[in-house]
């Protein structure tokens, strides 16, 4: 195909704000959008394929009415494509920092060709002698958010008592291994009998639990803890972060990294144990991942060290074309996905 032919641009489009948990009918695939595979004259941006695409929970919150919260990402708009992480490959540029097929990673639409203005959030994929995949999560956002929310967040030391919830996600199964390479005990959360075994075989968690199967978490908690928790992994909120506090021990972290199972709630449940933050002397620190991005080189690096000397281990749940990845997307709200839940949509 020569340089500037129009082509037919598959998108994935909000059809309405959500609100409760959302649905693939909340979203639409279209085919009616044509793109240019040409940058117009001046342009200082670039113009993508988009190879993978990346299901977030946070992308939830973008599907409510409003324009969003300051400082993040702004709100969907209805009729228009959805967008979010993505692996994509240089179709034309206008930046001096981009070269046509250069593979990059960062905010693109949910579309099969995106004009990204703004290469700002944009990162060049240098290494690939890993699966282009890990860029949508080992080697991407969720990956960099363990990393910071662990390593930055919590100070961990040799031996301490961790705890994660969602532990089989993409942000959970990398804490969990980060935490065993520090030499810490580790134990995981998670909602199926498969995600249990992930935790305690292939990712080298001391304990895992299903907490949908445990009908009082603070007696759970006792029993993996008798001695108390240091430093919470928080990915979940509601009843677990109620649990987990009456569980810390003196002088405990909580990483607020994200509370998935209040984002579908239209009141968001109460939490009735936080005067345990000061008769512990606790430290709760909520973190953003994009605001520590001048550590994610640091990242990259130690990470696929731990790749290649097979010291990290990652799974992946890999939806197949466009058209799937509103389920895809939907499924993490529901724990179909087992690890890092992303789309492909083409090889090239
Ligand atoms: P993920 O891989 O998409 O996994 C989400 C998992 O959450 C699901 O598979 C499900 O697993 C669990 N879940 C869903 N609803 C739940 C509920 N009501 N109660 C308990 N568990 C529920 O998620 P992720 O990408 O690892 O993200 C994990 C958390 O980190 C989220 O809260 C996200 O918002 C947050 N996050 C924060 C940042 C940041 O910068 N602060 C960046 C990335 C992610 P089960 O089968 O175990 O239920």
């Amino acid at each position: 195909m020569g340089g500037g032919d129009e082509v037919r641009n598959k998108q994935v489009v909000l059809r309405q704000h959500v609100t409760g948990f959302p649905k693939e009918e909340d979203m639409a695939i279209t085919t009616s959008n044509t793109i240019k595979l040409k940058l117009p004259e001046g342009s200082a941006g670039v113009l993508v394929k988009n190879l993978y695409l990346s299901c977030d929970p946070y992308m939830r919150n973008l599907m409510n009415a409003g324009t969003g919260m300051p400082g993040y990402l702004p709100n969907y708009t209805p009729g228009s494509p959805l967008f979010g992480y993505g692996v994509s490959k240089v179709v034309d540029s206008g930046s001096p920092d981009f070269k046509i097929g250069d593979l990059v990673w960062g905010i693109t639409g949910w579309e099969e060709y995106t004009v990204i203005s703004s290469t700002d959030g944009l990162t060049k994929i240098e290494d690939t002698s890993v699966p282009l995949s890990y860029y949508t999560g080992l080697l991407g956002m969720a990956g960099f958010t363990a990393y910071v929310g662990f390593h930055e967040i919590c100070s961990p030391k040799q031996g301490e008592c961790v705890f994660v919830s969602a532990a089989a996600g993409a942000v959970g199964q990398l804490v969990g291994q980060f935490a065993k390479l520090l030499g810490c005990y580790v134990v995981g959360s998670a909602g199926s009998k498969e995600k249990i075994d992930l935790l305690k075989n292939k990712f080298g968690f001391d304990e895992a639990f299903n907490y949908k199967e445990e009908e009082d978490l603070d007696a759970t908690l006792k029993r993996y803890f008798p001695e108390g928790i240091d430093i919470y992994f928080e990915n979940v909120g509601g009843k677990m972060l109620d649990a987990v506090l009456v569980n810390m021990k003196l002088h405990g972290r909580i990483s607020a990294c994200g509370m998935i199972s209040q984002y579908n709630l239209e009141k968001p449940e109460g939490v009735h144990n936080l005067v345990n933050v000061v008769t512990k002397r606790l430290k709760i620190h909520g973190f953003i991942q994009s605001d520590h991005f001048h550590l994610y080189n640091q990242f990259r690096d130690l990470t696929l060290r731990y790749i290649k000397e097979g010291k990290i281990t990652y799974v992946e749940d890999i939806a197949e074309g466009l058209e799937h990845a509103p389920a895809a997307l939907v499924g993490i709200f529901k724990g179909k996905n087992v690890g890092k839940q992303a789309v492909f949509i083409t090889r090239d």
